[in-house]
């Protein structure tokens, strides 16, 4: 079923980049700018299983954005700029900014390099069990598990699953199972507690998982100084927020903050909701942020942003560069915005 909306996606945008509509579309859909979303960058891995390959872009196809946003005459700025220009109503230029989410190792050791080649600036959201060593990425987790195994066991939310992980398609498919009923859960702990039951069952450690992979405290330090650097907030957990009672929402917003600002000694005024999608962040989730002080919030909704984003600062939607679409001939159909326009069925959406 994800394969198939993959590839109808995939059909949409070659549709939109070979008929030229994507031109046609510019000047409805393409905003006053554009913020970008990404989570790993690394060299391309030949593993078969590679259920979250959304989530990872190579070195080369975020050198090929930044070279295109160049060569459009974009201005790659950072959230604080963002922030101003939004505010300023300042809307004279296009503009870009680039964020990645988690805080992940591979953003310093292949993206930064990349942005360093384009002198240009980027955000990365830290969640601050990531940093501190005890964070759960349980997608990755679910993912070498699953890696692992030729069946799998176990229960959520009360049901008995057992499924074939015997090749690589059934391992998508099982994936893709567990991943849906995680998701689905109703409560806020019910997510981590099924992962730990499945981790106990598996003998996986998910902590060494988020640490082999995240930026601890003191790396995390030395990268926030570098000049192209900023570093925003991304909770405390990675929970879903929507499904947390409101003041343990307002906790994981307001404490991660304060313990980044601690480690890092420098001002955290930016936020990426984790998952970001309606049902983990909404209304309720955009006024906490802006009680905690966020200058920003960005979320995954896709979208471009148009002049209105200027009075919903903290439900600000992105444009994801998907892993599994990387391909130089997407670029300019992103930046046009008849990407968005066709996820959003050509409605112009500005937040709320
Ligand atoms: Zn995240």
């Amino acid at each position: 079923m994800k394969q198939f909306r993959h590839n109808i996606i995939r059909a949409g945008l070659d549709a939109l980049y070979f008929t030229g509509a994507y031109h046609v579309l510019r000047p409805i859909f393409s905003g006053i700018g554009t913020i970008f979303m990404l989570h790993n960058v690394k060299p391309a891995r030949p593993d078969a299983f590679q259920p979250n390959r959304h989530l990872e872009v190579t070195p080369d196809f975020l050198r090929a954005t930044l070279r295109h946003l160049r060569a459009q005459d974009i201005d790659i700025i950072t959230m604080d700029e963002l922030h101003r220009r939004l505010t300023a109503r300042e809307f004279g230029r296009r503009f870009a900014c680039i964020t990645l989410d988690d805080g992940y190792r591979d953003n310093r050791d292949f993206a930064l390099p990349v942005f360093e080649e384009f002198q240009a600036p980027f955000t990365v959201y830290v969640a601050s069990d990531f940093a501190q060593g005890n964070g759960r990425l349980w997608w990755i987790t679910l993912e070498r598990l699953i890696a692992q195994t030729d069946t799998i066991e176990t229960e959520i939310g009360g049901v008995e699953v057992r499924l074939d992980a015997s090749t690589p398609a059934a391992k998508q498919d099982a994936f893709d199972q567990l991943h849906d009923l995680m998701r689905a859960l109703p409560n806020g702990d019910d997510l981590p507690r099924a992962m730990s039951a499945l981790c106990a069952r598996y003998r996986t450690d998910q902590t060494a998982i988020g640490r082999e992979l995240c930026l601890p405290w003191d790396e995390l330090r030395s990268f926030a100084e570098h000049p192209l650097v900023t570093i925003g907030c991304h909770s405390i957990t990675h929970c879903i927020l929507a499904k947390q009672h409101e003041a343990l929402a307002a906790h994981e917003l307001t404490i991660s903050r304060a313990r980044i600002e601690a480690h890092l000694q420098r001002d955290v005024l930016h936020l990426a909701y984790p998952y970001g999608d309606r049902a983990s962040a909404g209304p309720r989730e955009y006024e906490l942020a802006r009680q905690a002080g966020y200058r920003t919030a960005v979320t995954t909704r896709p979208g471009m942003l148009f002049a209105g984003v200027a009075d919903h600062l903290t439900a600000l939607p992105r444009v994801s560069l998907n892993g599994n679409y990387q391909d130089d001939r997407i670029l300019p159909v992103l930046t046009s915005g008849a990407a968005t326009a066709m996820w959003n069925r050509f409605r112009r959406v500005d937040a709320a």
